[in-house]
């Protein structure tokens, strides 16, 4: 029974292209690592569309940063984040001036403006305050592709963080590949970069809530530090307390800490250090209405959740060691990063599935007057989306692609197949489309 239901949400999980896009991305898939991503982001697309009813269009702003040292080699210094101490954004009209001279999106950026009919890829590229969108995404004429490249890099969060980040916020034609160079090229990053575990990962059920079950675990000593790590396993928000000692008693005060801000959460996975199988824990626990699952012995991998997290912190850490700032700062910056950038289980960003809106990060220090506009934008479009939801048998023109006299031609709904995707019936042939690709039209047509 719950087999036929897992497959029928993992079947209707896959109609969506976004998870299939996902799916594709995988080098090495098994059945249970394809369900788990499936059906986390399906959950958590579910929950995020409930929350913004357009699905996160996550059009925000993105920083452009250059260097601030002086000519006299003298540090401009302010104290918004350590390891940024040199950069600041550049103005939106500095972008703006760069993209009518930039050498390849100058010319798409006059056709536009004489609104030349672009085809294909090309038709998805719209000016927005004298800038070119491709899709949602800001296009980074090349001067300052580097600098966006840096940006995106902060806190070092390594490849794929930057590629999910950069697939929400900003465009170029090789941005994939100048990440790939950049962080293989990056000293710090390879200097410190950790090696996944190979062993086999429990496989835990995607919960459906956010702080439902949450995944504990120590990391250090990283500079004589000891840190512990809480991951909530629905959104992948992460909390990391700095520790002196890691005793029962400390670990308790942490968790209180964190249960006061976000509640009790139903279950709460561990490993088998001391501090969680001592009589002190398992009362706290239980006092609490805490089911506490330990993980096997010697299988540790098996609360791997946590451990991921572990590394990546301890990557970030030591990358950014040579940075000023102290621990605690370093470890505020890895988290600011961490939360705000798209996770790629369930391709939204922690703070998302956590907090319900996007944390403002420097990435929105970029474009001001692009970014109210799109706001505007997307407020609207969650109106129009509200109105737009059509029932299987409607009759609606749709947006076609390949006919060469006219853009839309009438067809029957005879599917919805997520929140914002139909399949529809065009003189007998089937086409998926987006609700932005299908009109509205009255009962009498
Ligand atoms: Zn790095």
């Amino acid at each position: 029974m719950s087999n036929i239901m897992l497959r029928d949400v993992f079947v209707s999980g896959l109609r969506d292209k976004a998870i299939l896009d996902r799916l594709f991305e995988e080098d090495n898939i098994g059945l249970e690592k394809t369900l788990q991503i499936a059906l986390a982001m399906e959950k958590a697309c579910k929950g995020a569309n409930d929350i913004m009813g357009q699905g996160i269009k996550a059009v925000l702003a993105l920083p452009i940063v250059k260097n601030l040292r002086r000519p006299g080699g003298k540090r401009r210094y302010h104290n918004i984040s350590n390891d940024t101490i040199e950069t600041l954004p550049v103005t939106s009209r500095e972008l703006r001036q760069e993209t009518g001279k930039d050498e390849e999106l100058g010319p798409l950026l006059r056709a536009l403006r004489e609104g030349r009919n672009l085809q294909g890829r090309e038709a998805q590229y719209t000016i927005e305050d004298g800038c070119i969108l491709y899709g949602q995404r800001v296009c980074i004429p090349k001067k300052y592709q580097k600098n966006v490249l840096d940006e995106l890099h902060t806190g070092h969060l390594g490849m794929v963080k930057m590629k999910v980040l950069a697939r929400s916020f900003v465009y170029w034609k090789d941005i994939d590949k100048n990440i790939e160079e950049a962080v293989r090229n990056c000293v710090d990053c390879a200097r410190h970069k950790t090696h996944p575990s190979k062993a086999e990962v429990h496989y835990w059920e995607y919960p459906s809530m956010p702080w439902e079950r949450i995944h504990i675990d120590f990391a250090g000593p990283i500079f004589e530090h000891m840190f512990l790590l809480i991951v909530d396993a629905h959104s992948k928000w992460l909390e990391v307390y700095p520790m002196k000692v890691t005793t029962t008693k400390k670990t308790i005060e942490c968790l209180r800490d964190t249960f006061a801000r976000f509640g009790l959460p139903r279950v709460l996975v561990s490993d088998n250090g001391s501090q969680f199988t001592s009589y002190e824990f398992q009362r706290f626990m239980q006092s609490n209405g805490i089911k506490l699952k330990t993980s096997a012995p010697f299988k540790p991998s098996s609360n791997g959740q946590a451990e991921r997290y572990v590394a990546s912190l301890k990557q970030s850490l030591r990358a950014m060691q040579k940075y000023e700032g102290n621990m605690q700062q370093k470890q505020s910056t890895f988290l600011l990063q961490y939360r705000k950038a798209p996770n790629a289980t369930t391709t939204h960003s922690p703070a998302m599935l956590f907090l319900k809106r996007e944390i403002r990060t420097r990435i929105y220090l970029f474009l001001p007057e692009l970014k109210s506009r799109v706001q505007d934008r997307i407020r609207k479009g969650v109106f129009e989306f509200r109105d737009r939801k059509f029932d299987i048998g409607d009759k609606v023109p749709v947006r076609i692609y390949r006919a060469a006299n006219s853009k839309w031609k009438f067809g029957k709904i005879v599917n919805r197949d997520g929140v914002l995707h139909y399949t529809v019936e065009v003189q007998g042939t089937l086409v998926r489309r987006h609700v932005d690709q299908i009109r509205p039209v009255g009962d009498h047509v």
